[in-house]
């Protein structure tokens, strides 16, 4: 795992996101980052691996039951991501601005290709949560719903 995908789609000259040049592999942190990029969305991470594992939300991560969101997989970000707010300035990838929705501890309950079950400790999001990837036809589908389970 490696944030090298994240660090070719950034010009950090100009980006004032994090490089991650520093990885702490013990941290467990989840965050969720309102985007207002293009589209607004919310960029749903947690740390496993020595990364944060990234999805973006369109509609937000539910927080009742019964809800399940479509959660598009998208690059490791590195870990000190999840500290980051800011402006990303205009023709830059993911330009717009960037506030952190929540943030807090997670444990990680459950996981297989196909599924990531955490519990979230956050001021907003509390309670188990699921990730489900699609069974999709392309080998690499990026598509998962998002939901809380209890
Ligand atoms: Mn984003």
């Amino acid at each position: 795992m490696s944030t090298k995908t994240y660090r070719e789609k950034r010009n950090f000259n100009k980006t004032p996101e994090p490089t991650g040049s520093a990885e702490d592999a013990d941290s467990k942190v989840f965050i969720v980052q309102e985007h207002q990029a293009s589209h607004l969305h919310y960029d749903f991470r947690i740390s496993l691996d020595g990364v944060l594992k990234s999805w973006a939300v369109p509609k937000g991560v539910p927080t009742e039951r019964k809800l399940r969101r479509l959660a598009v997989e998208t690059e490791d970000h590195p870990l000190a991501y999840a500290d980051f707010e800011g402006d990303i300035p205009e023709g830059e990838y993911g330009a717009g601005k960037v506030i952190i929705w929540d943030k807090g501890s997670f444990e990680l309950l459950e996981r297989t290709d196909k599924k990531i079950v955490v519990a979230l400790y956050g001021a907003k999001l509390k309670g188990d949560f699921a990730l489900v990837r699609f069974a999709g036809k392309e080998k690499n589908a990026k598509n998962w719903l998002i939901m809380k389970v209890s």
